[in-house]
């Protein structure tokens, strides 16, 4: 079976002060929080989705947000940067905008590309950088217009332990192809046109440690249940054990850990965001699957309240 994805899915991390994470990712970032909800696995901690004006496959940045949990270490088995593509003319833009905000910025130059990289509160590793293809986002928030928008991801840079292993499951399990080569980076490529590009260090690095501002897994996409399904095969027939299919009430998911120490999901771009409410009203109402939804109360309870507000340097 020859698969091929067509990109990231979704990419999910830990954080610590919830409010903290909305009001970067919405108030400076102008990303839609498309989805309040819980960790289905630790349901005293949310889960925060934000994206494009649908949260659409290849745009969706996802939070565990924990106060006061230990910072990790960015590092080998991990994602080491995350990478957004905003319209071609708005790197000026996006360089202000973030020293407007006190977020320092540095630039970084790769494969004929300009990257802004910087920082998240909690040491995220992320970084802008412009591109022609991928759909304009539709969304506007705060001092974000919708034409100078994050479409999506551009990619990701990965830091591998084991980067030949992580190389040979990129081109072998994934379908992505090889397209470049250089300054000790290794430049892969998927067939979709928004979260496409991948690029992994070339020689192995030294472990990380998971915690606040570190990437805990990658997720790439299938198009439906029953491609999902064809997928488990495929990771299996690739050499891994991937865990039963998973029911995430917006994708259906499945891990496996590849061997250069990084948590890969594949999952499916069925249903989407809208499956449990309007489009209209995305994410202003905590949702629960139904299996949590006779604890509501105690599940409220135990949260902190969070809003999305226009930022004091927007206002
Ligand atoms: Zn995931």
């Amino acid at each position: 079976m020859n698969k091929q994805t067509a990109g990231i899915h979704h990419i999910t991390s830990f954080v610590r002060d919830p409010q903290e994470n909305v009001d970067f990712y919405s108030g400076v970032l102008g990303l839609r929080m498309v989805k309040k909800t819980i960790n289905f696995d630790a349901p005293e901690v949310y889960h925060l989705y934000f994206g494009n004006e649908m949260g659409s496959p290849g745009t969706a940045m996802t939070f565990f947000p924990s106060p006061g949990s230990r910072i990790g270490q960015v590092g080998g088995g991990q994602v080491g940067y995350t990478s957004f593509a905003v319209p071609s003319g708005t790197f000026a833009f996006w360089e202000e905008r973030l020293a407007k905000f006190g977020v320092e910025t540095k630039k970084n130059e790769r494969f004929g590309e300009t990257f802004l990289q910087f920082k998240d509160p909690d040491g995220l590793q992320l970084e802008i950088v412009e591109r022609e293809e991928g759909k304009a986002s539709q969304w506007s928030f705060g001092g974000v217009s919708a034409e100078k928008a994050i479409k999506g991801f551009a990619g990701a840079q990965l830091y591998s332990v084991n980067p030949a292993k992580t190389m040979d499951t990129l081109t072998n399990v994934l379908g992505l192809t090889k397209v470049g080569e250089e300054n000790g980076l290794v430049r892969f490529r998927s067939i979709g046109d928004i979260g496409n590009v991948i690029d992994i260090n070339a020689e192995p690095m030294g472990w990380g440690a998971g915690g606040a501002g570190t990437v805990h897994h990658i997720a790439w996409r299938a198009k439906n249940d029953d491609d999902h399904k064809n997928w488990r095969v495929h990771v299996e027939q690739g050499g891994f054990h991937p865990t039963p299919i998973v029911d995430r009430q917006y994708f259906n998911a499945l891990y496996f850990r590849e061997q250069g120490g990084i948590l890969f999901e594949i999952a499916t771009d069925t249903p989407g965001f809208d499956n449990d409410e309007p489009f209209e009203h995305l994410g202003e109402k905590l949702q629960l699957p139904a299996w949590y939804e006779k604890h509501r109360q105690l599940i409220e309870d135990n949260l902190i309240p969070i809003e999305v507000r226009v930022l004091k340097e927007d206002r």
